[in-house]
């Protein structure tokens, strides 16, 4: 903690009046107090003297549910903690969530943190407050144009970390699990095979050592890179797992995990594999913090995926799903679409992916679009997708090109009527796929659809 002067006691008294006239006013005070600060105070955060342990959560996809998972665990088991869940995963996110935990002069009064840190913003959070524990979920390629490649991000975070940061890393990722090398680390990861996944991806974002630039030998791919490999002429390879899920039973609904601490059974949050992956990362975060087997079997016993994230409805005998699949982010969209094949029953897919935010800032990026496995909904038990939304022509291309029969397709202009353009005879589960940026739309979507499934197709 840096040495304050005037300027970090007028800032920190004025965005607390801030913080409680917003609050009187009724708005959600989330982000913009740490913003104000930063303003008013440059890096303010070296300013706030750290949390007794500060945990981060980082990497490309998990984070949000990790992040969730941990404090929903904490809260049921009564420990005293602090979160941005409500705010932003940038700098100032953390000073948000830290302001009503610390005192005017900057001291903290909060026992235990639990942060997620947005990747690309580890420069501007890790030397104003460095971690105790740095949690890497995965690295892959994500919003390309922001993000570069998952090797530059790698690198980014492993420039920032400190010596004495304890490593919380997916043995199973060979981007991230080498980060930060000579410092204390524990790895999590799957032992067995998953049944939802396959290695027949279009893209890996690693190929090649990156010690040595040999060709690395892979003795199994779980997707896309994630799996187990080590490079041919030099040390570089997979590292043996501490915390492990042995067995996956989605039939009865629960996986057995090993951790250090021993073996047990827990109920599943669901059927994806990055579920799995998902629990067990949380797993390893609970029992690094200290929680018993039997307060962490507990958490899992009433654990619930977010309803912005997953939520699934049965509608006059039909299942209607929302499910987010991030735009500009091809592995997630990649994984939902191997989730939807093997799933059973018959399924329409209703498509509500443009990418409005990248719209308005006039840098349309179809890269993404690209790169998804959509021909994994090449399968049988596909029977029609919607399209809809400016772009839909990219999108029916790409669909084009991965297989899929022209007549299975409908394209509209407009997102927000996919469902009018469904056919409800032809599926038993009806799957909406949207992004961050279009859940509103999807709303919409999911409204009409069941209004038009209640009215046997008439609306
Ligand atoms: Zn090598």
């Amino acid at each position: 903690m840096k040495k304050k002067g005037i300027r970090f006691y007028f800032t920190i008294i004025t965005i607390r009046i801030a913080s409680k006239l917003m609050k009187l006013m009724g708005k959600n005070a989330t982000h913009l107090p740490g913003w104000i600060a930063n303003k008013m105070c440059p890096n303010f955060l070296q300013y706030m003297e750290k949390p007794e342990k500060l945990f981060y959560i980082t990497g490309t996809n998990g984070k949000t549910t990790v992040s969730n998972i941990i404090a929903d665990a904490l809260k049921l088991n009564g420990y005293d903690f602090v979160n941005n869940a409500e705010g932003s995963n940038l700098n100032s996110g953390i000073i948000t969530a830290l302001l009503p935990r610390t005192t005017n002069g900057g001291k903290s009064k909060c026992k235990l943190a639990i942060m997620e840190v947005d990747e690309r913003y580890s420069p501007k959070i890790f030397p104003y407050m460095a971690p105790d524990y740095l949690v890497c979920t995965n690295l892959f390629r994500d919003s390309c144009k922001r993000n570069g490649h998952a090797e530059f991000i790698r690198d980014i975070l492993d420039s920032q970390i400190p010596a004495h940061t304890k490593m919380i890393l997916n043995g199973e990722d060979l981007i991230s699990n080498h980060l930060a090398w000579g410092n204390d680390r524990t790895y999590f990861g799957i032992n067995c095979e998953d049944g939802h996944s396959t290695p027949d991806n279009i893209i890996k974002d690693i190929v090649a050592c990156p010690k040595c630039g040999s060709k690395l030998d892979f003795e199994y791919i779980r997707y896309h890179h994630i799996g187990k490999g080590n490079c041919p002429n030099c040390d570089f390879g997979s590292p043996e797992l501490d915390y492990k899920v042995n067995a996956i039973d989605y039939d009865k609904g629960y996986c057995t995990v090993e951790t250090p601490k021993g073996s047990y059974d827990l109920k599943l949050i669901g059927n994806n594999v990055t579920d799995i992956y998902n629990m067990i990362t949380a797993v390893a975060i609970l029992t690094e913090i200290g929680l018993s087997n039997e307060e962490i079997i507990k958490s899992f016993d009433v654990a619930k995926l977010e309803a912005t994230r997953f939520a699934s409805e049965m509608v006059c005998g039909k299942e209607v799903i929302m499910q987010l699949a991030k735009g500009q982010n091809p592995i997630a969209c990649s994984r939902v679409c191997d989730f939807i094949r093997h799933e059973k029953g018959d399924k329409v897919i209703l498509l509500v992916e443009d990418d409005y935010y990248a719209m308005k800032d006039s840098s349309e990026n179809i890269q993404w679009i690209f790169d998804i496995d959509w021909e994994f909904l090449k399968d049988d038990s596909i029977k029609q997708i919607v399209i809809g939304g400016v772009r839909h022509k990219d999108f029916e291309l790409r669909l084009l090109m991965a297989g899929i029969e022209p007549s299975k397709m409908v394209c509209c202009e407009h997102e927000v009527d996919v469902a009018k353009y469904a056919d409800l005879s032809l599926g038993e589960k009806f799957y909406i796929l949207y992004n961050v940026y279009t859940i509103d739309d999807a709303n919409v979507v999911h409204d009409s659809l069941v209004e038009l499934l209640k009215n046997g197709g008439n609306v």
